[in-house]
């Protein structure tokens, strides 16, 4: 399309015309009947959706930062011991606001790129009585994906309620919440979910919730306390009107649509798809001789790839790859932040986007002097899809 580049950042994503076409929709009022309905719809989709047929499901606008709070500040009370595992810039904002909200945090370190084994946790676990294991499942400063569910497993061995932020993970890796034992898994519209930014999405766990009844404080935070949002996700389900703030109208109607397709696709089909589309672009980027930031192939994530430049190669590629036609987002993990580009392919990525943003990077690359066998990424990319 004339003028139109791709989006294939880590988030936002592409968004389908069908969540698109929703979102202009005259906005009705948050009481009106079919408003009511189609919030309803969507709390009772994000449960099969996560997995968790007796979660608690959360909409609230804002970010994913604002469901991490939602989360945190919940179920965290001054003084709480908090173990996280440290995968990049994404869990050390979580660490931030565990001690924001008076938590004594600890965390199991780890290189760029790298994740502490389980082994290393059950042994911090071990170590001392944590109330919370918190884990980032994919850190989309590294393209670093965790295994959540042997940790879960561990975490269940101590006691600890388990924390997933899943904004990079959330509809595009394997997360069962309640088999897994996740105790509150949470994201954002923009990503996986395939809904333009501004939504943030947790379900909790019966136990969680029972964590947040029994504290002996109140929720520090006005706007992200249980108590004034609980009572509005249960009247919505109960097909009841409720009010304390504003709902996005317009992008809870589109989330509605979003999960319908994700739910039509389903669960183990999108899995399934995101894992080959990986596989093929970076089957593309082997290519063309380039490698990844995550330390291991088992710590590659299905929803982004991260990717050193080469050498000769910096930043200022990605300004021809968009002259190429696709978007794509520069480093964040401070330590190696100017040394790698991120590809977000998640949502409801396509074989033919997979191959247009191949071209792209083989291309600007070529035009920025990297010597490769012209079309051998694509061809790559190809052969991966074909196969
Ligand atoms: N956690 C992870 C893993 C993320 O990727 C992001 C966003 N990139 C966030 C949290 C924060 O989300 P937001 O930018 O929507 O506040």
């Amino acid at each position: 399309m004339q003028g139109r580049r791709l989006l294939m950042i880590p988030g936002p994503i592409e968004f389908t015309y069908e969540v698109l076409a929703e979102t202009s929709k005259p906005t009705l009022s948050h009481v009106d009947p079919q408003f009511i309905e189609e919030f309803g719809q969507a709390l009772e989709k994000m449960r099969k959706v996560w997995l968790a047929p007796s979660g608690q499901p959360f909409i609230v606008a804002g970010s994913g930062t604002l469901a991490m709070e939602l989360a945190v500040a919940n179920i965290t009370e001054p003084g709480d011991r908090v173990l996280i595992l440290h995968t990049g810039y994404f869990s050390d904002r979580m660490g931030d606001i565990f001690r924001r909200h008076g938590a004594e945090v600890e965390v199991v370190a780890s290189e760029p790129g790298d994740v502490a084994g389980v082994k290393a946790v059950k042994a911090r676990l071990a170590a001392g009585s944590y109330k919370i294991l918190s884990i980032t499942h994919v850190d989309t400063s590294t393209g670093v994906r965790t295994d959540v569910h042997s940790l879960a497993k561990v975490a269940a061995e101590h006691g600890a309620l388990v924390l997933v932020d899943g904004v990079c993970s959330v509809g595009g890796e394997a997360l069962d919440m309640e088999a897994w034992g996740v105790d509150i898994a949470l994201t954002a519209s923009q990503k996986a979910i395939g809904t333009p930014p501004g939504l943030a999405l947790l379900v909790a766990s019966r136990r969680a919730i029972e964590t947040f009844r029994a504290r002996k404080k109140p929720v520090s935070s006005y706007y992200c306390d249980w108590s004034n949002w609980l009572p509005v996700m249960e009247a919505y389900e109960a097909r009841k009107a409720a009010y304390f703030g504003t709902p996005a109208v317009n992008l809870v109607r589109a989330l509605n649509v979003s999960l319908d397709q994700i739910l039509a696709e389903g669960m183990e089909a999108r899995l399934a798809r995101h894992a080959r589309h990986a596989a093929a672009f970076r089957a593309g980027m082997r290519a063309m001789g380039l490698s990844f930031v995550p330390a291991r192939e088992s710590l590659y994530a299905n929803t982004l790839s991260a990717i050193w430049y080469p050498q000769g190669i910096d930043a200022s590629v990605l300004g021809l790859i968009s002259e190429e036609g696709a978007m794509l987002a520069g480093g964040l993990h401070p330590a190696i932040k100017t040394r790698y580009f991120r590809v977000g392919h998640m949502g409801m990525t396509n074989a033919e986007e997979i191959l247009a943003v191949t071209g792209a990077i083989e291309r600007a690359f070529a035009r920025a002097g990297w010597k490769s066998e012209p079309g051998a990424a694509v061809a790559a990319a190809q052969r991966m899809l074909l196969g």
